[in-house]
């Protein structure tokens, strides 16, 4: 093996160029697979050459200049059939014109057009040849690279890596053969190298088996980290809650509606983890209005009535007091106490709090993050609730888990109102049990959802009017400006101030977030009791905010919201009988993502076909963005192409656990080298 081939010493330019496309190991440039194929086994002549398409066109050097003014370099050559052909380049080495001397025999490879000078390839590929020189016999692959490291470093070395690798077989040849894959070493050699009888579709279009093997291969890494974690976490002790009903029954006995069947069933899923002697490690996904909360009431109740404690988590102040309140009054009836912990609430009510907590006076808290960012005690701290769990991070979550009695972990339940569609639950959420409420409460009215332009304001205003001189009450929800926390501060307040002045007969309130706790609470407070008519907000009461009278909701700007908060945001209204709409307005002219956004909200009113439909316009990587999974997004793998593998990857990935524990550490350290690291609380 020449020195060109060797694997690059650590901390050489050649290493660092490869670490920036995370090739760190031999391992992993085996796993960096072509974008693209070119066909460089066939010869054209120039007159067949059809422009537009990439050919590669054999020709001897006639001329070559350096043009003026526009300086280019433009070589003329002449193939076997006499025809004549311009090879321009716009950026070169001067060295470049000294190679291209007349009457030397190139192959040009790249797209061939009609130009000024007559056919032209511009900045075409060249390779030197002397007359008779064979064809390659297979399909040259074309990586995915970074400046500084071209095509025929990375092919050298590559060809010396696939000389060198032992390319192990990690799948049991049973596996192999049930899902009917090549081999590994078969399918990597085929991605590398095709062999000239390859299908060149097949190749280019991902669907070669070759291709379907590493795909798998990628979708059962993933669910094999992640059933590890989900194994890790289970492995570990937890106090046992079991259903005693001296709390629950109670509070089903005084409850002022009937649970539906969607929330009986996964009461009993998260009662049945909450008896068991390891940690509960579930999701619970609901939509919008599905009735979540209750549930989270049962299962801390369970807590509660074994004397252990549970606290419930929430990304916002106005959604931990609503929370509270709720809780409150659910549960004073039957003599449980509950603590309020959030930032906003004053240093002497919340050393109260604490020292209640600290206690085991108290079992039961509902708080912000403040819950973990004090230094809150809880000493029998069994079960953890978070609420829109995709709004913490993975650090939030591990601290809570850290706050148990030494030696167990506490119970955890998540909970989250986007719901996921099932193909990126199963791959993504592969460590956690899932729970779905796929039900609404019944008497709900759907939404009536408008689009108007913003020209329209001036109606939208009166008719908002009209509805609240009725008795209904209202949020204007004021426009998202992302880049500029101050500016969409400044657009509140502005529509608030002129909200006031066209309609001096409503009584308007104004809460974003920046105001101080006690006011956000004051207004929360006279908005729940109808002393407002209208609520002028900013995007905190996106998340949870349950005041059943309001039924009237209108979007500013909406196309610059995302789908899955449009879907939140409407969520708020249609909460009690009345009918209830939501205006979009937006403004003109609409791009065509913002477009088919807007169409998607309104058309659906089910979170999931909302998701379903989010999903097809963003992509899983940015869908999910905001989880912070740890893990590494599919490269290969496309989670609606390649859907059909998901399922077997998943069963394949069981069987390897229990059975086959040598191919598990081979395939995660494949594909994942040290990487798997810390995989999520
Ligand atoms: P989300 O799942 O969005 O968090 P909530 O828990 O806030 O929903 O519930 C929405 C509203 O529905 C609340 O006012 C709640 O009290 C009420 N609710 C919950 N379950 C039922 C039910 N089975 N029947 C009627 N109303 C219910
Ligand atoms: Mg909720």
């Amino acid at each position: 093996m020449s020195g060109a081939t060797q694997w690059p010493s650590k901390g050489s330019r050649q290493a660092s160029l490869l670490a920036r496309l995370d090739i760190q190991r031999p391992e992993d440039l085996l796993l960096h697979l072509p974008l693209r194929y070119e066909d460089e086994t066939r010869l054209t002549s120039i007159e067949q050459a059809q422009p537009g398409a990439n050919a590669q066109i054999e020709a001897e050097v006639l001329s070559c200049e350096i043009t003026r003014p526009r300086r280019q370099l433009l070589a003329r050559l002449r193939d076997e059939a006499g025809s004549e052909i311009v090879a321009r380049w716009i950026n070169f080495y001067p060295s470049l014109q000294k190679q291209l001397t007349s009457g030397r025999r190139v192959r040009l490879f790249g797209e061939v057009r009609g130009g000024f000078f007559g056919v032209e390839m511009v900045h075409p590929r060249l390779r030197w040849v002397d007359k008779g020189d064979p064809l390659p016999q297979s399909l040259t692959p074309v990586y995915p690279t970074t400046a500084g490291l071209g095509q025929p470093t990375l092919r050298r070395l590559l060809d010396a890596t696939l000389e060198t690798s032992p390319l192990d077989e990690p799948l049991p040849a049973a596996i192999r053969q049930r899902l009917e894959l090549p081999g590994f070493a078969e399918a990597i050699h085929t991605l590398h190298r095709p062999p000239s009888d390859a299908d060149e579709h097949l190749l280019t279009e991902r669907e070669h088996p070759a291709w379907q093997r590493i795909k798998f291969e990628e979708l059962l890494v993933q669910q094999l980290s992640l059933r590890r974690a989900y194994n890790a976490r289970r492995a570990h002790d937890a106090v046992r809650l079991p259903l005693c009903r001296t709390l629950t029954q109670p509070l089903r006995d005084r409850l002022p509606f009937a649970l539906t069947s969607a929330q009986r069933r996964v009461m009993d899923e998260i009662s049945a983890d909450l008896t068991a002697p390891h940690p509960m490690q579930r999701l619970l996904q609901g939509d919008v209005g599905s009735g979540k909360t209750i549930v989270a009431a049962f299962a801390m109740l369970q807590a509660a009535e074994n004397g252990w404690q549970a606290v419930l988590m929430a990304p916002t102040e106005i959604l931990a007091e609503q929370h509270y309140r709720k809780l409150a009054a659910w549960l004073d009836p039957l003599g449980v106490d509950i603590a309020w912990l959030s930032g906003g609430r004053k240093k002497r009510e919340r050393e109260t709090e604490l020292a209640r907590l600290q206690s085991g006076e108290c079992l039961l808290a509902v708080g912000t993050h403040a819950l973990i960012e004090t230094p809150v005690a809880l000493p029998r701290l069994a079960l953890a609730v978070i609420d829109e769990q995709h709004r913490f991070g993975v650090r939030q979550r591990l601290a809570l888990r850290n706050k148990g009695v030494a030696g167990a972990r506490p119970h955890m339940l998540m909970m989250s109102a986007t719901p996921i569609p099932r193909t990126l639950a199963m791959t993504h959420y592969a460590d956690l049990d899932i729970s779905t409420l796929d039900e609404l409460p019944p008497g709900r009215t759907p939404v009536h959802t408008r689009l108007a332009s913003t020209a329209r304001r001036a109606e939208i205003i009166a008719r908002l009017k009209a509805a609240c001189l009725e008795g209904q009450q209202a949020y204007w929800v004021c426009p998202l400006i992302e880049e500029s926390e101050a500016l969409q501060l400044k657009t509140a307040l502005e529509t608030w101030e002129t909200l006031k002045e066209t309609l001096p007969e409503l009584q308007i309130g104004l809460i974003h977030g920046r105001l101080k706790a006690e006011e956000k609470t004051a207004t929360m407070a006279a908005f729940v009791a109808g002393e407002l008519h209208v609520l002028v907000a900013t995007t905190v009461i996106e998340v949870g905010v349950d005041v059943p009278r309001a039924s009237l909701m209108v979007i500013e700007h909406a196309e610059r919201f995302g789908l899955a908060q449009l879907h939140q945001l409407r969520g708020r209204v249609g909460r009690g009988a009345t009918q209830s709409s939501c205006v979009l307005l937006y403004e003109p002219p609409l791009s065509g993502t913002a477009r088919a956004r807007l169409k998607v909200i309104f058309e659906h009113h089910d979170g999931f076909a909302i998701a379903r439909e989010d999903l097809r316009i963003r992509g899983p990587g940015e869908f999910i963005g905001a989880r912070q999974s740890g893990l590494p997004l599919l490269r290969y793998a496309d989670l609606e192409r390649d859907k059909a593998l998901i399922e077997p990857a998943r069963e394949v990935a069981e069987e390897l656990l229990a059975n086959h524990p040598e191919a598990v550490e081979k395939l995660l350290t494949r594909w994942l080298g040290g990487r798997e690291g810390l995989l999520r609380a």
